[in-house]
């Protein structure tokens, strides 16, 4: 009989944050694969917990992902990463589908994911949101992509790192308009707090102080899609970006009209109305 492959959220900074069904889960488990193996270590130690552990990271994935099912097929193993829900942001993934595809049990342990924390206590609507993961590091790779999905209608959600959310909030001002918006910071930790303002406030007050711990980046969804000045400013830079690619003027309007969810016609009404000034 093959065994179960377990995803086991562990705490974003909060030990309590362990849930009594993680706690049997990993003391009966074969092995646990873990990011960091002196990382997870910590953790157990702490709950008085003696199972094996591999490491199981990106680097490794591809790899340990097969090791692991060969092992499934006997005996259950337990995966998680250094803080949060393992899959998110971070490795699991690979070894979910390989064990899909095996037919191994896949069961999940719920708990902590850091996102879902910052956006119930952001006070931006939680009715639909869209998870971007992290940030593109570069610039312009980073410009692309909130071009791409400033249109969503839903909360927009990033993970950053403290030493480019200044830069991340400089450009999201720039791409996405001046929205309310939210940094989360150091969850569930000593230092909690969140930021809850819009973002060119945000954006000044990031690019005077310097920022430490773990942030979540919160930005409240377009309004009013398809009317609105911001929404004219967007389609008409996003027009401009896909002309740029080098593609003709007829063909990008239909793919900004398609990407924003419009019609052609309409798209071309409010890129008229954005260049009279007059959305
Ligand atoms: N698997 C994790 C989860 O379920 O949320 C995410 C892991 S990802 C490698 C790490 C990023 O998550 C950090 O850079 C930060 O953006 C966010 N994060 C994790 N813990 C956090 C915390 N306590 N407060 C704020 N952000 C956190």
């Amino acid at each position: 009989m093959p065994g179960t492959l377990y995803l086991v959220a562990t705490p974003i900074g909060n030990l309590q944050d362990i849930s009594y069904r993680a706690v049997d889960v990993l003391k009966s488990v074969s092995v646990i694969a873990c990011e960091d193996t002196r990382h997870t270590r910590k953790l157990l130690n702490h709950l008085d917990i003696k199972t094996r552990l591999i490491s199981y990271h990106e680097h490794n994935e591809a790899e340990r992902a097969e090791e692991l099912v060969g092992r499934l097929r006997q005996d259950s193993v337990a995966v998680v990463s250094d803080a949060g829900t393992p899959g998110i942001a971070d490795p699991g993934f690979r070894l979910v589908q390989r064990a899909i595809e095996a037919k191994i049990p896949v069961v999940s342990i719920p708990g902590p994911v850091a996102f879902v924390s910052a956006l119930v206590a952001s006070g931006l609507p939680t009715d639909s949101i869209f998870f971007g993961g992290f940030l593109p590091s570069k610039k312009n790779d980073r410009r692309k992509t909130l071009a791409e999905i400033a249109h969503i209608p839903a909360t927009l959600a990033f993970y950053e790192s403290p030493r480019r959310i200044a830069a991340a909030l400089a450009d999201c001002l720039e791409i996405l308009g001046d929205r309310r918006a939210v940094v989360a910071r150091e969850i569930t930790k000593l230092h909690e707090d969140y930021h809850r303002d819009t973002l060119s406030t945000l954006a000044s007050e990031f690019s005077s102080a310097t920022c430490k711990g773990e942030v979540v980046l919160l930005i409240d969804r377009i309004r009013d899609a398809g009317t609105s000045a911001e929404e004219g400013l967007l389609l008409t830079d996003r027009l401009a970006a896909i002309e740029a690619e080098g593609v003709d003027h007829k063909s990008a309007l239909k793919r900004v009209a398609k990407e924003f969810g419009i019609s052609k016609s309409e798209a071309y009404r409010i890129v008229q109305a954005e260049r009279r000034g007059n959305p």
